[in-house]
């Protein structure tokens, strides 16, 4: 029988799965996307947060900030980018009052570092700024990663800890036995002795099929834009307005990659598939960020996407085991990508204190990431060459990402376009996939022995070509 069955492949089913594979326990997690991360964990700012935005006695603020120390270590043992860009957050006058009250409750907080700049700084340090920005409250353990590196990063080590993960495996009933729950999807049916509920914007239905009642999800959409790469580094932070009610605000975010991206934008919705994009969206942000960075243009923006953050009318983090052996965690907004180790480490706490696991012996405490051809210098790029021949073979022009990064994007469990993208970067650049998509189609093709009628851009729905060859 399985001990821990998670419902949800994203950063906090993730992060879980990776908690518990420390110790003696079968865990199953069950995703009912093609893979990982294709739910609300790819599509954010990415933004380790400091915490300091959050009231100091809700679980945000207080999985924020274990959460922001916990991706320090995290990044290390698991071998993932994480930039620690500092926050600033920004004061027009009249605003001081503002900057001085996030302090505060930072400092309740253990948030360490924070120190209000004044125009001097600004001008020195982030020259791009607005000059009627009067003061800036600086936190510097503020960073950036991509969420989806994370998690697939994580799951890469909970896979070699023995954690099955399984997706295009959508839940669909949940029934409790004497013993266990009883969980079935459309391909299979599993017993469990725990359930644990990470299922995003459909936490709320998941916990029903188990016949438990908790807040109800209200999605709140996100529209973000990301900047060609060749407009400069606007700020080196990440830079937030003073907050409003129910948004952190229009940021300009430096990403990993070395883009500058601006949003998101926040409106509640009722579709829970609305992934729409629009001019409007658009035309929002920019005003938003041309009061914070005047020099940003229209013309600058080069690709958008848009979020549902997992909102509840209540407001925090509901994280409970609510009926015997079934934990609900519901209603994780932003900062859940922060927040997301620090709920995992707190469950799997929770969860000891009545089940004593056993350590696992033989744990596996690392992973190793892609090599990027990209980044690595000529020495370096003929060494692997030497060593492998397909290193030598650029299938991405615009992102110079080589045949054997895609094939090992594939053997670590890539099985759509967009995965192999979110692994290796192939398909972002410039010409969005137009060079490299046959070509990497032709790869999957033959590594994974389907027919290029069955691969898809993200699961099934999403095939590119039909009667090909016929
Ligand atoms: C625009 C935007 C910007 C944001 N920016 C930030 C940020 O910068 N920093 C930050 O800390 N947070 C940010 N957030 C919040 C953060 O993205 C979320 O809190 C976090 O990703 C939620 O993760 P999750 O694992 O709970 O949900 P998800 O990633 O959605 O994972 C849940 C998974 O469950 C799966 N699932 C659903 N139903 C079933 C079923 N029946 N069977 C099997 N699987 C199922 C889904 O397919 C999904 O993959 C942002 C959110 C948005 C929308």
């Amino acid at each position: 029988m399985i001990d821990f069955l998670i419902i949800g492949g994203g950063i906090v089913g993730v992060s879980l799965a990776y908690e518990l594979a420390k110790y003696q326990l079968v865990i199953v997690l069950l995703e009912k996307e093609a893979e990982l991360s294709f739910g609300v964990s790819k599509s954010n700012s990415g933004i380790i947060h400091t915490g300091f935005q959050d009231d100091p006695r809700s679980l945000k603020a207080r999985f924020a900030v274990r959460g922001n120390r916990l991706y320090r270590e995290m990044a290390k043992v698991l071998d993932f980018p994480f930039i620690p860009t500092g926050e600033l957050v920004v004061a027009f006058p009249g605003e001081r009052e503002s900057l001085e009250f996030i302090k505060e409750n930072g400092e309740k907080l253990g948030i360490p570092g924070l120190e209000i700049k004044d125009r001097k700084w600004l001008e020195k340090h982030e020259p791009n700024l607005s000059r009627e920005i009067e003061y800036a409250l600086l936190g510097p353990t503020g960073a950036v990663i991509n969420p989806y590196e994370v998690i697939y990063a994580m799951a890469e080590n909970a896979t070699s800890n023995g954690v099955q993960i399984h997706c295009d495996n959508e839940v669909i009933s949940i029934e409790e036995t004497s013993d266990s729950w009883k969980i079935r999807t459309w391909e299979s049916e599993y017993r469990s002795r725990y359930v644990i509920n990470a299922a995003g914007l459909s936490a709320d239905k998941i916990s029903q099929m188990a016949g438990i009642g908790v807040p109800r999800i209200r999605p709140w959409k996100g529209e973000e834009f990301i900047l060609d790469r060749h407009a400069d580094r606007l700020t080196r932070r990440i830079i937030f307005p003073v907050p409003q009610k129910n948004t952190k605000g229009v940021l300009v975010i430096p990403t990993v990659d070395g883009n500058t991206m601006i949003g998101p934008t926040a409106e509640e919705i009722e579709d829970r598939g609305d992934l729409t994009t629009s001019k409007a969206g658009k035309q929002k942000v920019l005003k938003h960020i041309q009061r914070l960075v005047p020099s940003i243009r229209e013309d600058q923006v080069i690709a958008s996407f848009a979020g549902l953050r997992p909102t509840t009318k209540e407001g925090d983090f509901y994280i409970r085991e609510d009926k015997n052996r079934f934990v609900n965690i519901v209603g994780i907004k932003s900062p859940g990508l922060t927040a997301a180790p620090a709920i995992a480490e707190y469950v799997v706490k929770m969860l000891i204190e009545k089940l004593e696991f056993l350590p696992k012996e033989n744990y596996v405490a690392t992973r190793r990431a892609i090599p990027r051809f990209r980044q690595l210098s000529s020495e370096e790029r003929n060494r692997l060459i030497k060593m492998d021949p397909e290193y030598g073979e650029v299938i991405c022009r615009c992102e110079l990402v080589t045949k054997k990064e895609i094939k090992e994007a594939i053997r670590r469990g890539a099985r759509t376009l967009d995965g192999i993208k979110f692994r290796t970067r192939s398909q972002m650049g410039r010409c969005h996939g137009a060079f490299c998509t046959m070509k990497i189609m032709a790869i999957i093709a033959e590594e994974l022995g389907i027919p290029y009628e069955q691969i898809t851009k993200r699961g099934k729905g999403s095939e590119l070509v039909k009667g090909y060859g016929s």
